[in-house]
């Protein structure tokens, strides 16, 4: 017990001396376990960003209520830092709210942003501005969105803010409020002064094999540049998801698992060429679990591989982690999913 006391000491001293990042992103690999990681070593011409990295840990990702998490817990841990219920939102066993980074951190005067490739309202962007209790509670979290005070978002979901059972007009909100709201494109110059909010398909944006572009490793790009010039040296906090790669798993597609991890790590390459160039930002890259139980097994002849999808379900193996920056190396070893989140609040002194 002493020598356990004592460890910890030591610990938390080691976190105040660490030097506290000015700003984090955290990419979300929704569903990508090491296969899928993996995948990138054997499917791209060159190194994968993921290379790049020196900082690596393991995350252990069951709910409270499940072993096999689903994206909403998942997402509650890393948003919230507590286990919660498969299915619960930015809410604790009981259902009572708990408060996410994003918000302790705008309330400290960062800038915050958010992306995704499905609506804007699912679960893992959800977990970190909304608290309801059910992730299909998809028209309140929109409600809670238009009023978060979020700086940029782009992603899906643009029914459940116009086409709602209430009536009401989240998007007529968002106007009002000052925000540049588009539901067409998000490539034109973001201005540090304003807010935006795009919502770029009805439910969900088409995945890269049916034709999306390179709106995620672009649009991430972006907003950094954005946030950068809009936070002036306060900070920000940007959550980018590569969303489709669950969905490979859940169709047992391996051709839209290599493609949308493809565009993850080039996502990745963004974050980290502006990380390295601005020596303040912490770069954190992980999943909330692993989708489809992939196997990369010996293929046809002796020098080919073959992708196999096990399940159609999340499965629970742990999953990796990947940090670099200021305080990179406080995240290495194996812990928790909603330790990540304590790890990076003690960090940034919250
Ligand atoms: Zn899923």
């Amino acid at each position: 017990m002493k020598l356990f006391s004592t460890a910890l000491l030591i610990c938390t001293a080691l976190m105040a001396f660490a030097q506290k990042p000015q700003n984090v992103i955290l990419l979300i690999g929704d569903g990508m376990g090491l296969s899928q990681v993996s995948t990138t070593f054997y499917y791209k011409d060159s190194d994968p960003h993921f290379k790049r990295f020196r900082h690596i840990g393991l995350v252990k990702t069951s709910s409270a209520s499940n072993k096999v998490t689903d994206s909403a817990a998942g997402a509650t841990a890393y948003a919230s830092g507590i286990k919660t219920y498969n299915r619960a939102i930015g809410v604790d066993m009981d259902t009572m709210p708990v408060p996410t980074i994003m918000e302790e951190l705008k309330e400290k005067g960062y800038c915050t942003g958010l992306i995704a490739l499905c609506s804007i309202t699912h679960a893992t962007p959800g977990c970190f501005y909304a608290h309801v209790k059910d992730r299909d509670e998809h028209e309140e979290i929109a409600r809670q969105l238009s009023l978060a005070g979020v700086d940029f978002f782009a992603g899906a979901g643009t029914r459940y803010f116009t086409k709602r059972a209430d009536e009401q007009n989240s998007y007529a909100v968002m106007q009002k409020n000052g925000y540049v709201m588009d539901t067409i494109q998000s490539n034109k110059p973001l201005e540090a002064h304003k807010k935006y909010g795009f919502l770029l398909a009805d439910v969900e944006m088409p995945s890269k094999n049916n034709g999306r572009d390179d709106f995620l490793p672009r649009t991430t790009k972006a907003v950094i540049d954005y946030l950068d010039q809009r936070s002036n040296g306060k900070g920000f906090f940007l959550m980018s998801e590569g969303s489709y790669i669950d969905w490979a798993g859940h169709s047992k597609d391996v051709e839209m698992l290599i493609a949308e991890q493809l565009d993850f790590d080039e996502t990745i390459g963004a974050a980290l060429d502006f990380a390295e160039k601005d020596g303040n930002t912490l770069v954190i890259v992980t999943a909330d679990h692993e989708t489809g139980g992939l196997s990369l097994e010996k293929g046809a002849n002796k020098d080919t591989i073959q992708l196999t999808f096990k399940t159609d379900q999340h499965t629970t193996p742990l999953v990796p982690v990947f940090v670099f920056g200021p305080g990179a190396e406080n995240f290495t070893g194996i812990y928790e999913n909603n330790e990540l989140q304590l790890k990076l609040k003690a960090l940034l002194g919250l």
